[in-house]
């Protein structure tokens, strides 16, 4: 045999050795895991009961959280003009709520609410996750450990398949192609807890807003408008002009602080005004 010959055999006995031990190892880790299961998972009680909880909870509720987002249009491309995606870029949140398909409604901010609370309840199953394994890896041996990865640690040990858990936030896109399609910029929001929790807040005060519209239009009655008009003895409060002076003046009863501002329709906060003086305040 040549010199090459007994180099290539000594290093190939090396290398069936190599893997052999490997095998051996890995058998033994293994069986390790399988014997002490049930162990290692009491040992770390509360935690690993919690980590179980959650991800009941969060596998039962994920379907319907990615379909409240979808049908909110929160999770989706928008194909918009490279100004849109600046503006975006500027003010997330503001744009993000014009260009998605949320109501402002009761029912949107439900959606939500329980949307924020599976977001949150994520975020803590990531942390109480790591918190566990981290725990666990200091309790078992070395030798098991490095056979034991994350994801397999959580089926073997736990019951739980962290691949069915979602790796990255849903994220609303703006997308902007140039009208060639030479060139293309996109802006992503990630829908986060945290911007969860600022849709919301931007919402209910909208919400409200709206609200208000609409209880102070409902209030203002035709009595109500008749009962000004008298009060400020048929004159227009601005010009002075009157219907003893203009008989077929038109006469309105006027917001002195606007709706859209807060005001409301109460006696302190009307006044009447001629067409003319109401259509001049309403385009200032
Ligand atoms: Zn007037």
């Amino acid at each position: 045999m040549g010199y090459y010959s007994i180099v290539i055999v000594i290093i190939s006995v090396i290398i069936l050795l190599a893997v052999m031990i490997s095998l051996a190892l890995y058998i033994s880790a293994n069986n390790y895991i399988k014997k002490h299961s049930s162990e290692i998972y009491e040992k770390n009680e509360p935690l690993s009961s919690e980590c179980r909880d959650l991800a009941s909870f969060l596998l039962k509720q994920q379907s319907t959280f990615k379909r409240y987002l979808a049908e909110n249009g929160l999770t989706q491309t928008y194909n918009c003009s490279n100004s849109v995606l600046s503006n975006a870029e500027n003010n997330p949140i503001k744009y993000l709520i014009k260009y998605s398909d949320l109501d402002y409604d009761i029912q949107c901010l439900e959606e939500l609410d329980f949307c924020e609370t599976f977001s949150e309840k994520l975020g803590i199953f990531y942390e109480k996750t790591d918190e566990l394994y981290k725990q666990v890896s200091k309790t078992i041996p070395n030798r098991v450990y490095i056979f034991l990865p994350k994801e397999k640690f959580f089926v073997k040990i736990c019951n739980i398949d962290l691949s069915f858990f979602p790796q990255s936030y849903p994220v609303f896109r703006f997308l902007y192609i140039s009208p060639a399609g030479k060139s293309q910029r996109e802006y992503k929001i990630f829908i986060t807890t945290d911007v969860i929790k600022e849709i919301k807040s931007e919402l209910s005060r909208k919400l409200n807003k709206y609200s208000h519209a609409k209880v102070q239009r409902n209030t203002m009655t035709n009595d109500l408008r008749n009962a000004i008009k008298k009060r400020d003895n048929y004159t227009c409060c601005i010009c002075g002009n009157s219907i003893y002076k203009e008989p077929n003046l038109l006469l309105e009863v006027d917001h002195i602080v606007p709706i859209s501002k807060g005001g409301k329709t109460e006696a302190d906060n009307l006044q009447t005004l001629c067409w003319r003086c109401n259509r001049e305040k309403s385009n200032n």
